[in-house]
């Protein structure tokens, strides 16, 4: 694995989103949670019960790949899991991100996907963002996430709200912006005919280009 940020670098950053995410009014109390991979088995975490408002670097965990903490005061979030199950089916990613911003966990609530509708968000998250089925928390919900890992780089959660990840924080951070500025816009359209599909033509060189900047399925390898 090649030399990445160092533990403090990725404490800092994960702090810096987590204020973003709630200063974009994507969680709200508790919500939400960060991680970020330093290294294989090593993973550093937001802290449960705390708000995202306030979070600094000191606040990070250090966990392993079985939850349990290696440094830091706190305690782990429960939904750890879940991002446990992207980092072991994908070692290409390295940051993985979970809020409730609005207009995505509308569609998430009301059991709708989010068709990528626009030329540049098909080549940034594939087809469309798939909806994850409604499952407890726990073992099912990792369960239900799994098949979707592969194909997909954010996924709405039928019932709760949006996860996404990338090599790291930023481009977890972005996808999850772009999924939620994509449901606005299909949220607005809804009332006025809703959007219109791409021209199913068009869907096969916005794929191929996809891959062509390293994006997709193509360019993956399972961990
Ligand atoms: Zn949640």
């Amino acid at each position: 694995m090649s030399r990445g940020p160092t533990e403090h670098v990725l404490r800092r950053q994960a702090a810096e989103v987590s204020r973003l995410i709630w200063e974009r009014g994507w969680v709200a109390n508790h919500d939400g949670n960060v991680t970020a991979r330093l290294a294989p088995g090593r993973i550093v975490a937001t802290p449960t019960a705390l708000s995202k408002r306030a979070l600094g670097a000191e606040d990070m965990l250090l966990i392993d790949e079985s939850r349990r903490v290696v440094r830091g005061r706190r305690r782990i979030f429960s939904e750890v899991g879940l991002h446990l199950e992207v980092y072991g089916s994908r070692e290409d990613v390295a940051a993985v991100i979970h809020a409730h911003p609005p207009h995505a966990t509308a569609r998430a609530v009301t059991g709708s996907s989010l068709p990528c509708f626009l030329p540049e968000a098909v080549v940034t998250l594939g087809e469309s963002v798939p909806l994850v089925p409604f499952a407890l928390p726990g073992p099912a919900a990792e369960a239900a996430l799994r098949p979707f890992l592969l194909e997909s780089d954010a996924v709405l959660l039928a019932g709760h709200g949006v996860l996404s990840w990338g090599v790291d924080l930023e481009q977890a951070y972005l996808r999850m912006e772009l999924v939620e500025h994509l449901s606005q816009i299909a949220n607005l359209a809804a009332p006025v005919g809703g959007v219109q599909a791409l021209p199913a033509s068009t869907l096969a060189p916005l794929l191929e280009a996809r891959t062509r900047v390293g994006l997709g399925r193509a360019d993956r390898h399972r961990a």
